[in-house]
């Protein structure tokens, strides 16, 4: 359903700009902005896609992926249609990149009540990008906050800093996609920049009791030499070295047809990423999901696709040294 949407101004020839996302889109009388589910309807902007879910389903936490946030638990996880951005690569086009495709109508209350209902945590926001249906995400989260549950967000973090402000009180868990570390890639390839993803990694990382991590899909050719890897992991560990950081296996999908990941350049890349990072783990792909002490070398959590063993972890500590280890529930 259409619904009057938050952070937007009036303009001249009753054009608006919408502010929820770095695009900034300015909008004429009868169309949308890049990411095609904000309207302007007589000089007004309205989202078009208030409550309307593309694919609802209960999902292992562990395939968000977030691997240090209630392990072993299941999520309701929904989405939408419509993005942001304009990856070539995009795993979910069939949803994000049509904004015609069919969905049914929920209301807050329905999902959360179909979520308390089941043995679900809370809502994840998942699949295509969530920030672009901003005002039912932000009503969903406060009913979800109000009876018990959490909310989880896997996006590719492309939201201006106020709106992310509005909605981090309300939230327990991100998985940011951080697509590459070179702007000319977020140019050509994504269809955004760079520097605000980096600004949301920063501003969430700030938060106290908000789990973060952080995904990059490798591409070979693309984001896959080690100096980007470098610079990646220097800017994740200049935030914090425990934040988790999961390079996944690309596979053909949309406009791109190189060849799969193969998992030699995950491992390489992973040997990268861990001299800084104490948390490191290869998605898409079977190998080194585990997640071990960094303190005594102790394996911690067991990872089977997204069947879990928890063995010496309790309680935010590993059995065997007592090291502290960030993991929520
Ligand atoms: S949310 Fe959509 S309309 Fe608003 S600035 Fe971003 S892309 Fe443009």
């Amino acid at each position: 359903m259409e619904k009057e949407a938050m952070y937007f101004e009036k303009g001249e020839s009753n054009k608006v700009k919408c502010h929820l996302c770095p695009h900034n889109c300015s909008i004429a009388p009868g169309k949308v902005g890049i990411c095609g589910v904000r309207k302007n309807k007589e000089g007004t902007l309205y989202t078009t896609i208030y409550g309307e879910v593309s694919s609802i389903a209960m999902d292992p936490i562990e395939k968000k992926p977030l691997y240090h946030f209630y392990p072993g638990s299941a999520i309701l996880s929904i989405g939408t249609v419509g993005c942001s951005f304009r990856c070539k690569f995009c795993q979910n086009y069939n949803i994000s990149q049509a904004p015609g495709y069919p969905t049914d109508c929920y209301s807050p209350d329905e999902i959360v009540n179909r979520a308390l209902k089941s043995s679900s945590i809370g809502i994840a926001y998942t699949y295509s990008e969530p920030f672009v249906w901003y005002e039912y995400v932000l009503d969903t989260c406060k009913a979800a906050k109000n009876a018990g549950m959490k909310n989880v967000f896997v996006t590719n973090g492309y939201l201006n800093r106020e709106p992310l402000l509005e909605l981090l009180p309300y939230a327990d868990a991100f998985n940011i996609d951080l697509k590459s570390f070179n702007e000319e890639f977020y140019r050509k390839v994504v269809g955004g920049k760079l520097k605000p993803v980096l600004k949301t990694i920063e501003e969430i990382s700030k938060q106290g009791g908000t789990r973060l991590e952080v995904t990059t899909l490798i591409i070979p050719g693309y984001n896959d030499s080690d100096e980007e890897m470098e610079k990646i992991t220097d800017f994740l560990a200049s935030l914090d070295k425990d934040i988790p950081y999961h390079l996944s296996a690309y596979y053909p999908m949309h406009y791109f047809t190189a060849p799969p990941t193969p998992v030699k350049t995950l491992v390489r890349l992973k040997k990268i990423a861990s001299k800084k990072l104490n948390y490191v783990y290869l998605g898409n792909v079977r190998e080194d999901g585990d997640t071990y002490c960094p303190a005594c070398g102790s394996l911690l959590i067991e990872r089977y696709g997204y069947k879990i063993k928890i063995l010496n972890y309790k309680d935010g500590v590993c059995k065997k040294c007592g090291e502290s280890v960030p993991i929520s529930g």
